[in-house]
């Protein structure tokens, strides 16, 4: 029997994007899968019904009772897992730390649930890693939209109406999602500087042709890691930052800690010394937020300065960003689908690091300990 994979259209609000485009649809059916998917699943992206040649339409329902595999963006419902088969397997985004009783559901259920959040940054596993690509997403967008909030322009611009300077552009946080917003900035023709705390982004920073804010404070302690700041030197790190805050006309910060709230990097008084017509994109804002002036999904003006604090970026670049996760999802499921029929290797650290139930139990410990413990 062939293995069917099913793809639901996404229904969370404002969730554009589609678990599986047509490119990867015909790679699973050359596999030997078969692909059912939701009429309308891909539209939202601008991937049409009618591009989904290798792909069999069906009701969520029949999807769902038929799936071997479910791949999905968001998590799926305690409906759709109540409607899966024992034993069918589930991949997407899962959110688990904000969802114990869906985490309880599918293991009361006998799903077999893989978190992309969870799998291994890994050099093998950098073509699975969906936290890379949808914050390159998120990164470059929170760009366009610090260019569209300004009343500025991005690049020097000679004109016979005289010279206009660049925008000046502060990213904190050289990730995954600050790196690519230093190069879109960039592109646009920003000054651009960064910081992040972690010293080996200095030279990637550089490489992209920003400037790295140096604090004079090295966080670097034995053996590589970073060691606790005294408070001598958290407040003369705050210092330079909050200089360099108050001389950018736009700040997009993309700082996290994983597992943890965002780290609060923007103080009220900060953002005080800004300009009036600056603006903060915090992409952290879903986290808590690196500004204490952010509010999630929402534009707050304080004093003249625009503080945007944006929710799900990657869904409003719905086509790249479907095809990125869909290319992830795929590279993922692969291996298990080698032989025709889905055979999971759980000596593979990748699966071995991913998975979240199975067997109906929960495999994951630190979701484990704080589903048993009761603390979402
Ligand atoms: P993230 O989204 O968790 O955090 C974004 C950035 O915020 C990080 O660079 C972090 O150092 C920074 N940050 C945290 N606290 C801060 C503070 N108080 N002030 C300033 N900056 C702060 O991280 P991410 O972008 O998902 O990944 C971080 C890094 O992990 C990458 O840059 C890369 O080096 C590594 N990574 C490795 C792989 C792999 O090997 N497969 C894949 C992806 C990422």
């Amino acid at each position: 029997m062939p293995v069917v994979v099913g793809v639901l259209k996404e229904s969370a609000a404002n969730e554009n994007r589609v678990a599986i485009v047509p490119e990867i649809a015909a790679k699973l059916k050359a596999l030997g899968a078969v692909v059912m998917i939701e009429r309308g699943a891909g539209t939202a992206a601008n991937f049409p019904d009618g591009g989904y040649k290798d792909a069999e339409f069906a009701s969520s329902s029949e999807i769902l009772a038929r799936a071997d595999v479910l791949l999905k963006v968001q998590p799926p419902s305690s409906l759709e897992v109540d409607a899966l088969k024992r034993g069918a397997v589930v991949i997407g985004f899962m959110q688990a730390y904000a969802r114990p009783e869906l985490v309880r559901a599918l293991a009361a259920h006998g799903v077999t649930s893989f978190a992309m959040e969870l799998v291994p940054r890994i050099s093998r596993a950098q073509s699975m890693d969906a936290l890379s690509s949808q914050a390159a997403v998120a990164g470059y967008k929170a760009v366009l939209l610090a260019a569209n909030a300004l009343e500025k322009f991005m690049p020097m611009l000679t004109t016979a109406a005289g010279t206009i300077r660049p925008a000046t552009v502060l990213v904190i946080g050289a990730g995954v999602a600050g790196l690519q917003a230093i190069a879109t900035a960039r592109r646009l023709g920003a000054v651009v500087e960064a910081y992040d705390v972690r010293s080996a982004t200095r030279d990637q920073v550089k490489s992209l042709g920003a400037k790295f804010v140096e604090t004079g404070v090295s966080a670097e302690g034995a053996g590589g890691y970073a060691r606790e700041l005294t408070d001598e030197e958290k407040a003369r790190q705050q210092e330079v930052l909050d200089a360099r805050i108050a001389a950018s006309d736009a700040v997009i910060s993309t700082a996290s800690v994983p597992g943890r709230a965002a780290p609060r990097i923007i103080g009220q008084a900060a953002v005080e010394r800004m300009r009036p017509g600056s603006v903060i994109i915090d992409i952290a804002a879903e986290q808590g937020g690196n500004c204490a002036l952010t509010r999630a999904g929402e534009t707050v003006v304080h004093g003249g300065v625009k503080i945007v604090g944006p929710v799900n970026l990657p869904a409003t670049l719905a086509f790249n960003a479907s095809e990125m996760y869909s290319r992830n999802l795929f590279n993922l499921l692969k291996p298990a689908l080698a032989k025709g029929e889905l055979a999971i290797d759980w000596q593979d650290e990748v699966f071995a690091g991913a998975v979240l139930t199975h067997d109906g139990q929960i495999k994951h410990e630190a979701t484990r300990k704080a589903v048993e413990g009761g603390s979402p």
